[in-house]
């Protein structure tokens, strides 16, 4: 006698999909090279940077090292668009 598993039939997919976070990315964000983690959003010629509270604003270029993998970033003026 086989087995009908009906409940296993449906394809398991997820009615809510919440929109992925690239999607929801700005051509002002700064991002990480490698993981794309936020270092800072870009805006009229500066760079704002918010780390623990605190907001700063740099001006071009900036370095600076990822908080989530430490690779090296590097930001110009040029880029600021
Ligand atoms: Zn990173």
């Amino acid at each position: 006698m086989p087995h009908h598993h009906t409940w296993l039939s449906k394809p398991t997919r997820q009615p809510t999909k919440s929109p992925p976070s690239t999607a929801i990315v700005g051509p002002s964000d700064w991002r990480c090279s490698r993981c794309a983690k936020l270092l800072g959003v870009r805006g009229r010629g500066k760079l704002h940077i918010c780390v623990h509270g605190h907001d700063y604003t740099v001006s071009f270029p900036v370095e600076a090292v990822c908080r989530g993998c430490g690779c090296f970033n590097r930001t110009d003026i040029d880029q600021a668009r």
